[in-house]
C-alpha cells in the first residue's frame, strides 16, 4: 500500500489530479480541502471491494481490510500528526518526529513539480531530503520555499495546512 500511495501521490496527485491536490499545498483556514475528495474516491473503491469481496471472493474482502488498516494509519500520521487536524500534539523525538519532518519537507515545494517524500509511513533522513530539495532547486526542477534549509528542523516551514 505504501508503494501504491507513493505512485498515486507522485503521478496522480502531482500529475493529472493536481487540480484536487493543489489546495493541500497552499495556505488556507478552511476545515475541508478539495484534496479530501481523494479520500472519498479511495474510500468508495474500498467499500466496493468489501461488498464484492463478501459476495464473491473472500481474499478480496481481506485485501480490503488491509487497505482500510493502511488508510487508518495514513490518516493518523498525515492528518493527525503532520497537519494537526485531529489534535495539536506534535512528536518531538523518534520515528514519529521523522515522519512529520519528512512530510513537512514534502510541503516545502511550491507547485506540482519536483518535491520529495511522496510516501507516508517510510520516512527518509530529513537531512538527505533537504539535500535532494537543494539539488532540485539548483537544477530548476522545483520551486522550494525559502524557509527550507534555513537551519530549522523542518517543523516551522509554513502555515497550518502545510
Ligand atoms: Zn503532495
Ligand atoms: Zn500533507
Amino acid at each position: 500500500m505504501e508503494i501504491f500511495a507513493w505512485v498515486a501521490h507522485k503521478y496522480i496527485m502531482h500529475g493529472w489530479g493536481w487540480g484536487w491536490h493543489r489546495d493541500h499545498h497552499e495556505p488556507h483556514d478552511k476545515v475541508l480541502e478539495k484534496n479530501d475528495l481523494f479520500a472519498v474516491v479511495f474510500g468508495s473503491i474500498n467499500a466496493a471491494m468489501y461488498i464484492y469481496g463478501a459476495l464473491y471472493w473472500d481474499w478480496l474482502w481481506w485485501f480490503a481490510v488491509g487497505i482500510t488498516l493502511y488508510g487508518v494509519i495514513y490518516t493518523l500520521v498525515h492528518d493527525g500528526l503532520v497537519h494537526q487536524r485531529y489534535w495539536k500534539w506534535v512528536p518531538r523525538k523518534g520515528y514519529a518526529k521523522r515522519l512529520v519532518q519528512a512530510h513537512k519537507l514534502h510541503h516545502a515545494t511550491i507547485g506540482k513539480e519536483g518535491g520529495v517524500s511522496f510516501g507516508f509511513v517510510f520516512a527518509r533522513d530529513p537531512a538527505k531530503l533537504k539535500a535532494d530539495l537543494k539539488r532540485q532547486k539548483e537544477a530548476g526542477v522545483a520551486v522550494v520555499r525559502d524557509s527550507v534549509g534555513a537551519g530549522g528542523d523542518g517543523y516551522e516551514t509554513v502555515g497550518r495546512n502545510l
